[in-house]
């Protein structure tokens, strides 16, 4: 088929990933599930998704790792064609303190994951997407995150840095391919439910922390997959570069 819609939705096994996975499956968009660990997630999520009538499949890659990288686009673009779509979700924040507690270790490994990943993820699909390069164009969503703009002070400002390059990169990307029928964008999640929180040591954030946006709770994961799958889609045909905040408010 000339005009299917072939999309990587990186950490695609829970948490917002998983609802954008989920909704784009429904849309009719042909689904590659990644994930790094969990097998289990992953594979209910194209069972979900497969229940709902659409079609998708499950590929493991540490987005952490060039060679996984190289490998998950290898593995699309046989079993595939080109990729249309992508959603650059795939991050991790580390564990919760201050920055001269924090494990340098630790925080090589959200940089690594959260931005070399996520621009090696995007280097490869844009090879795919270009039109410059006898691709169909396309669309890529990053997953930034208000903690760009707030900095996250005494949780992981390791973690806000990392979004703040997503958001430079996301303008920069956007600019350069723009002729090239690929779009970029980024969507800046606040409070969400998902295991985020708990794995970075704080499984009582939200309770904490939810009641203080202006919209006066969390938000939940399928609120951001929606605004994810708009601007994927042809009804943001026109919008590029631009950075949508799903916060509540925040
Ligand atoms: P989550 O529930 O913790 O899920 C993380 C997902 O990323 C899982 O599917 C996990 O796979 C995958 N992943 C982690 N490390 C990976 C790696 N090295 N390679 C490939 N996949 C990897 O996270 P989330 O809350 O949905 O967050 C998704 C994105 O939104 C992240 O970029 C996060 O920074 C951003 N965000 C979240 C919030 C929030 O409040 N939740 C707010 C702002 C921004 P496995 O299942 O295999 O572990």
């Amino acid at each position: 088929m000339n005009d299917e819609k072939i999309l990587l939705v990186t950490g695609g096994s829970r948490g917002i990933g998983a609802a954008a996975a989920r909704a784009a499956g429904r849309e009719g968009y042909r689904v590659i599930v990644n994930y790094v660990s969990d097998e289990k997630s992953a594979q209910q999520v194209v069972s979900d998704i497969e229940k709902a009538g659409g079609r998708a499949d499950a590929v493991q890659a540490d987005v952490g790792q060039e060679k996984d990288i190289l490998r998950l686009f290898k593995t699309i673009a046989k079993q595939y064609g080109r990729l249309t779509h992508l959603v650059n979700n795939a991050g991790i924040i580390g564990r919760a303190g201050p920055l001269a507690d924090a494990d340098p270790a630790m925080m090589r490994a959200v940089i690594d994951v959260n931005v070399t990943g996520a621009i090696l993820v995007a280097r490869e699909a844009v090879k795919q997407m270009s039109t410059a390069r006898g691709g169909k164009g396309g669309a890529i969503v990053n997953l930034s995150s208000m903690a760009a703009i707030l900095g996250a002070p005494g949780e992981y400002t390791w973690y806000a840095a990392s979004k703040g390059a997503i958001d430079s990169f996301t303008i920069g990307l956007s600019r350069e391919v723009a002729k090239e029928g690929v779009r970029v964008n980024a969507v800046s999640p606040g409070l969400i439910e998902t295991d985020i929180h708990a794995a970075g040591g704080q499984p009582d954030r939200l309770e904490r922390l939810a009641h203080l946006t202006p919209i006066g709770r969390a938000g939940k994961a399928e609120e951001v997959a929606a605004a994810i799958l708009w601007l994927l889609s042809d009804d943001a045909s026109y919008v590029t570069g631009s950075n949508l905040r799903v916060s509540g408010g925040r």
